[in-house]
C-alpha cells in the first residue's frame, strides 16, 4: 500500500475539541455564573425533593447516536441532574456521613480535569501535589514524616489498604505468592461491635471472610471493651489462630463514639498485633483545638484511614491511607510490569504512585484538597470541626429542653440520636419516628438519617457540615415536634 497516496489529500480528521471555542467559552462563563448562584440560593432551597417523572424517565433515554449543541445538553443537566441533587451540601443535610462540598474543592476537580493528568505516577506537577496532600495529612494527625500514604476513592479502600498491609505484615507467609490458603494459623482482626461495615467487606476481599473479624462489645458510651479485647485475643492464641490486627474507631457511625485510642495502641504494642485506625470521621479531629484531645494515641497507629471528603468537605472523592512502615506499604503492593519501568530521566523518572494502592490509573484528588487547604489554612478546618461539635452540643440541649423528645446519649462529637417520645413504645415509636424523618425529608426541611443503637431505634444527626447555623438546628426541633404531633394526633 502506498501510504504517501493513501493519506494525501482531504482527510476529515475529527477531534472532540469545538469547532469553535468562543461558543464553548460564552457556555463556560454561563456554567459557572449558573454555578454560583446555585450556591448563593442554596439555602432557600429544599434539602431534597422527589424527582417527577419526566425527570426520572429522562435517564432512561437510549444511547445517543446523533450530536447535539453542547447549550442543550448543560440545559437538560440543570433540568434533570442540578436540580434533583442528594442535598448534602444543603445547610441541613445531617443524613448518614458525608462533607458538604466547596466551591474552590469543585474549581480545583475542574481543573484536575482540565489538566487531565493521570495520577498512577510519573514526573510531573500533579504527582508531587499528591505527594504533598498525603504529607498534610501527616502532618494534620501528627503522623511521622517517614510515613508513607495514598489517595484513594474514601474511607473504605483507605481501610482496605491499611488492613490488606496489616494482613500481608502479619501473615507468616508471602501472602502475594502464596495466597490466604498457605496461612498457617488463621489470623484474626479486632474491632468493636460499632466498625463500619466496610470492615466486614475488606475481611471477605482479603479472603480471611468475615469470621476472622471479632467485633468486641462496647461500653455504654460505645466504645470497644478493653477487657473483653484481651480475653477474646487470649482466648484466640489459646485456641490456635494469630491475632493480626486490632482495628480502632476513631468516630463511629452511630454515635461518633471514640474508641481509647491509647490503650488500644498499648494493647496492639503488648500483643504484637497491627493497630490500624478507622478514623474516616474522627482522625481529623485533630486538627480542631478544642476537641484534638479527643483523638490522642491516633499518631501511635501502624495505619490510619481518613477521609477528606467528610471533614475537610472536598467533593466526592477522596480518602487517605497512611502507613507507618513505608517499606511494608510499598511492598504490598509495587509490581512493575514491563511497560511502566522507569528511567533515569524524563517522565517516566517520577515516583509510580499505583505501588502504594489496587488502583494503576489515578485521578488528580489531590489538587481539590489542596486548593481548599490553601485558600482557608488548615487552623479554618480545625475550627469548623470545633463549630460542629459545638452545634451537636447545642442541639443536645434543645432536645433535653424539649419534654417529647429524648436523647439517646451526650454526644461525644458531632453526632445526636434522639427521638420523638409522645409516651408509646416499640414498633409503633419506631414507625412515628420514621415517619417524621420521611416528612422531614420530603417536605425539604432537613434530612436525617436512622439507626439501632443498643437495641433502640433513634432519629440521628450527624452535623459534618460547614454551612449549618445554630437556628437550622432550633428550626429542626421545632418541626420535628410539629411533625410529631401532626402524626401522634391523626393516628
Ligand atoms: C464513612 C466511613 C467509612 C467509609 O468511608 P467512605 O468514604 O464512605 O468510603 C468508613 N468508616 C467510617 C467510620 C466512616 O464513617
Amino acid at each position: 500500500m502506498d501510504v504517501a497516496h493513501e493519506t494525501h489529500g482531504i482527510v476529515a480528521e475529527e477531534t472532540l475539541d469545538p469547532s469553535d471555542w468562543t461558543d464553548v467559552q460564552a457556555l463556560s462563563h454561563r456554567v459557572i455564573d449558573d454555578a454560583v448562584d446555585y450556591l448563593r440560593e442554596l439555602r432557600d432551597r429544599p434539602v431534597w425533593r422527589e424527582m417527577p417523572a419526566d425527570v426520572r424517565d429522562a435517564f432512561t433515554a437510549p444511547l445517543s447516536r446523533s450530536p447535539a449543541p453542547l447549550d442543550a445538553v448543560y440545559d437538560e443537566v440543570s433540568r434533570t441532574v442540578m436540580s434533583y441533587p442528594m442535598g448534602n451540601i444543603h445547610p441541613r443535610f445531617w443524613a448518614w456521613y458525608m462533607g458538604s462540598s466547596n466551591f474552590t474543592g469543585a474549581l480545583g476537580d475542574f481543573l484536575a480535569a482540565i489538566q487531565g493528568s493521570n495520577l498512577g505516577g510519573g514526573n510531573h506537577a500533579a504527582g508531587l501535589m499528591d505527594g504533598q496532600v498525603v504529607n498534610w495529612c501527616k502532618e494534620m494527625l501528627g503522623f511521622p514524616a517517614s510515613a508513607s500514604g495514598t489517595l484513594v476513592s474514601g474511607g473504605s479502600m483507605a481501610n482496605i489498604i491499611g488492613l490488606t498491609v496489616a494482613r500481608n505484615t502479619r501473615a507468616g507467609i508471602d501472602v502475594r505468592e502464596h495466597g490466604v490458603a498457605a496461612i498457617e494459623k488463621p489470623l484474626r482482626f479486632y474491632g468493636s461491635d460499632q466498625l463500619h461495615s466496610c470492615h466486614r467487606k475488606a475481611m471477605e476481599a482479603l479472603g480471611l471472610g468475615n469470621r476472622a473479624l471479632r467485633r468486641i462489645p462496647t461500653d455504654a458510651g460505645s466504645r470497644i471493651d478493653i477487657l473483653a479485647l484481651r480475653a477474646a485475643i487470649s482466648e484466640d492464641r489459646a485456641a490456635g489462630f494469630r491475632p493480626a490486627c486490632v482495628i480502632g474507631t476513631a468516630g463511629t457511625v452511630n454515635t461518633g463514639a471514640i474508641d481509647d485510642l491509647r490503650a488500644l495502641a498499648k494493647l496492639a504494642h503488648e500483643e504484637d498485633l497491627w493497630f490500624h485506625v478507622d478514623g474516616c470521621i474522627g482522625a481529623l479531629v485533630a486538627i480542631a483545638p478544642d476537641n484534638a484531645h479527643r483523638v490522642a494515641g491516633i499518631e501511635w497507629a501502624d495505619s490510619i484511614a481518613l477521609d477528606p471528603h467528610k471533614w475537610l468537605h472536598a467533593p466526592f472523592e477522596v480518602g487517605c491511607a497512611l502507613v507507618r512502615d513505608a517499606v511494608a506499604h510499598r511492598r504490598t503492593f509495587a509490581v512493575t510490569p514491563e511497560y511502566l519501568e522507569s528511567t533515569p530521566r524524563g517522565l517516566a523518572s517520577g515516583e509510580w504512585l499505583h505501588d502504594y494502592g489496587l488502583q494503576t490509573s489515578r485521578g488528580f484528588r489531590a489538587l481539590k484538597v489542596w486548593m481548599a487547604l490553601k485558600e482557608h489554612g488548615v487552623d479554618k478546618f480545625g475550627r469548623l470541626i470545633d463549630q460542629n461539635i459545638a452545634q451537636a452540643f447545642y442541639l443536645a440541649g434543645l432536645i433535653e429542653a424539649e419534654p417529647s423528645l429524648e436523647l439517646a446519649m451526650p454526644p461525644t462529637i458531632n453526632i445526636v440520636c434522639f427521638r420523638y417520645q409522645p409516651g408509646i413504645a416499640g414498633e409503633a415509636l419506631k414507625a412515628l419516628n420514621t415517619e417524621i424523618m420521611l416528612r422531614l425529608q420530603e417536605q425539604g426541611i432537613a434530612t436525617l438519617s436512622d439507626t439501632t443503637v443498643h437495641g433502640d431505634h433513634w432519629l440521628r444527626v450527624a452535623i459534618a457540615n460547614h454551612r449549618t447555623r445554630r437556628d437550622d438546628l432550633d428550626l429542626l426541633v421545632g418541626e420535628t415536634v410539629r411533625l410529631g404531633r401532626e402524626i401522634a394526633g391523626s393516628s
